[in-house]
């Protein structure tokens, strides 16, 4: 009888080092390539304030249809469905008769549940999952996931020196699908937001897609970027200071098995250096943030983390407002805010200074600021985002307990000519933190 398979994308939005793909194409005699989108997936956290931003939805949609052109060589398409996975794909199931189903392993709590709960609902079908955001397979672990180490030094030590499997190429052939191609950009527009202008230099250079991803990774090895990096990592406006590679990394159209396997190429034509040893280290705390999420599920979003201290915080709806818009009294930190507003991106330096701020300054719990980046940053990737944010908040992976930057002395570091603060507009802000303080509350003195 035949057999046919429903291929979920998740965030591994590509052909190339795509195992599971390549094993659907060898196990099923039709092919459903199939891409939820889920309007509360993108906010789904009680946090969030909103809906992602446009420039974050523009890059998903820019990803989405460079598949699509990619699978029509392949006489296929992508089905992009708007609606909850849960709902999608047990109608699939039934209209189709569905025999296998494959989704790569997500890092994310809710996306793993729903797929537990998928697989109990459906014994008979055959669900198969793959690691393919990760340099190593959870089986290539040198340690059972519960036992990752708490910290990521530890971490580091046990896998520096594993081999990471070399990338595979894409599928020579795809089944066919089923399904007829149906257009649907005119109802992922309908659903989502009407996209923006895309008004900032920074912004052009973040095209979505595989295509767009693997041209920036032929640029940034071309150029030699490489050989700076450990130099440079630390800049705060521009697109050559650091490689760049997370917005593609975030939603998988670059695989980071093929960036891992450039860099090394990289280094053998050119010679490895300190630099290029750190482009490695950097792509290990992602690794390391990865199996954390694994790890630890749900604690990724408690306001305790993976420690057993509830951070004394109030939610100051003024000040979050204005951390938010850049309009607090640390110049750097408006900056940094006001680039990622406009842009959908922000540098590694600045994300630490803005969420210590966040925490450390304004006193704010820590996960409305995580969940405005999850809003915001067009490279967001849960594991890497709640991961960090809980480091710097002193309630996830850090062994000395929380990290507070004092802000003018980052400031004379990394922008000591206060160029960056200039270009944003940093230094435009309204004088006082707070407009109302514990004596204007309104409290009827009678009840008392
Ligand atoms: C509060 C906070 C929130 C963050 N949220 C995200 C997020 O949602 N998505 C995301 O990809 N990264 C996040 N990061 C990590 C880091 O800031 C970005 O990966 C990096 O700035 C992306 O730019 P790049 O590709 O040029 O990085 P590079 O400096 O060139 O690094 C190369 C790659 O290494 C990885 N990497 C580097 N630093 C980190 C780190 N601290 N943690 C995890 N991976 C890292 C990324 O995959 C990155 O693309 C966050 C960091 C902080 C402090």
């Amino acid at each position: 009888m035949a057999t046919t398979g429903l291929f979920c994308f998740s965030t591994d939005l590509r052909l190339d080092n795509n195992a599971l793909l390549l094993q659907a194409a060898a196990q099923v005699d039709k092919l459903i390539c199939l891409y939820c989108a889920e309007p509360t997936t993108l906010s789904h956290s009680r946090q969030a304030p909103n809906r992602p931003s446009a420039l974050r939805q523009q890059f998903l949609f820019e990803t989405l249809c460079d598949l699509n052109t990619n699978l029509h060589a392949y006489n296929q398409h992508l089905q992009v469905m708007v609606g909850s996975t849960a709902d999608i794909i047990p109608q699939l199931i039934t209209q189709h008769n569905i025999s296998h189903v494959y989704q790569s392993n997500s890092a994310g709590h809710y996306e793993r549940s729903q797929w537990d709960s998928l697989r109990k609902n459906y014994p008979y079908i055959e669900f198969v999952s793959l690691d393919t955001q990760t340099l190593f397979s959870q089986s290539e672990l040198p340690f059972a996931l519960d036992q990752l180490p708490d910290t990521f030094s530890k971490f580091r030590k046990h896998v520096e020196k594993l081999t990471v499997k070399a990338p595979l190429s894409p599928p020579q052939t795809l089944p066919p699908s089923p399904l007829k191609e149906r257009e649907w950009r005119s109802l992922w527009e309908a659903s989502f937001y009407a996209i923006s202008a895309r008004d900032t230099g920074l912004v052009a250079a973040f095209d979505g897609g595989e295509s767009a991803g693997r041209k920036h990774l032929d640029r940034y090895f071309k150029t030699g970027l490489a050989r700076t990096y450990k130099e440079t990592r630390n800049g705060l406006d521009g697109m050559d200071y650091s490689t760049k590679f997370s917005p593609w990394l975030a939603n998988g159209s670059l695989s980071v098995q093929r960036i891992l396997s450039e860099l090394r190429s990289y280094e053998q034509q050119a010679g490895a250096n300190d630099s290029t040893y750190w482009i490695y280290f950097e792509l290990l705390w992602r690794e390391y943030f990865h199996w954390y999420a694994r790890k630890h599920r749900a604690k990724l979003f408690r306001p305790e983390g993976i420690t057993q201290l509830k951070p004394k915080t109030a939610f100051y709806a003024e000040r979050f407002a204005k951390w938010c818009h850049g309009n607090t009294p640390y110049p750097i930190v408006n900056a940094c805010m006001k680039q990622l507003n406009a842009s959908g991106y922000m540098s590694n330096r600045g994300r630490q200074l803005v969420a210590s701020c966040f925490v450390h300054e304004l006193n704010l719990d820590w996960r409305f600021g995580a969940a405005y980046m999850e809003q915001q940053l067009i490279d967001y990737d849960v594991a890497s985002n709640w991961g960090n944010w809980q480091y710097l908040a002193g309630v996830g992976a850090d062994p000395r307990g929380h990290r507070r930057f004092d802000l003018e002395k980052q400031t004379a570091m990394y922008d000591p000519k206060g160029a960056f603060i200039r270009r944003w507009q940093g230094d435009k802000f309204t004088a006082a933190l707070d407009s109302v303080d514990a004596s204007d509350w309104p409290i009827d003195r009678k009840l008392n």
